[in-house]
């Protein structure tokens, strides 16, 4: 079955990104197995992240295909001994599988299977100087005037005393 990837996508797109989504393009082919579920197609995001020192958005481009064969808990042993047993993925369906994951056995959110991808896919550290090495000193600046740190190091008061005391001679 072939599933158009519409709004409610790249909204589960925007939440796994912690951003905003500005294109959005993709399909999932979604096939059964028995009672496993695959999903295999493709998805491209272009998104708005904030960068992770100074919050100034960022542009960052994600695309790739998505292939995962989702298996029903209930189907999934238990004991760490029966999952080694378990062939990975369990079921052959045919195309390659890059990915495992569990569902209840009834019904596949496929905005969870969007939002997982884009969790995944998005950089985990982001900041101005990876995507403009000419930004990094600007960003940094950003985030002193932010944080109230471009003057002298604020020592907060609870701790102030500790800089006046010397430490006591071992002998
Ligand atoms: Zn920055």
């Amino acid at each position: 079955m072939q599933v158009p990837l519409g709004g409610w996508a790249a909204t589960a797109a925007s939440e796994g990104l912690e951003g905003q989504v500005k294109a959005f393009e993709g399909e999932f082919v979604v096939t059964r197995h028995g009672v496993h579920i695959a999903v295999v197609g493709e998805l491209h995001v272009v998104g708005e992240v904030p960068c992770d020192r100074c919050g100034a958005p960022l542009v960052v481009s994600l695309g790739g295909e998505v292939s995962v064969l989702y298996s029903p808990v209930s189907a999934i042993p238990e004991t760490i001994e029966d999952v080694d047993a378990l062939p990975i993925p369990p079921v052959d369906t045919g195309f390659p599988i890059e990915d495992v994951g569990e569902y209840d056995g009834v019904a596949l959110d496929l905005a969870g299977v969007v939002r997982e991808w884009a969790t995944i896919e998005r950089p985990h550290r982001l900041l101005c100087g990876e995507v403009d090495e000419a930004e990094d000193a600007a960003c940094l600046a950003r985030f002193r005037s932010m944080s109230g740190t471009s003057g002298a190091p604020v020592i907060d008061p609870r701790f102030s005393i500790l800089s006046t005391l010397k430490p006591v001679p071992e002998d």
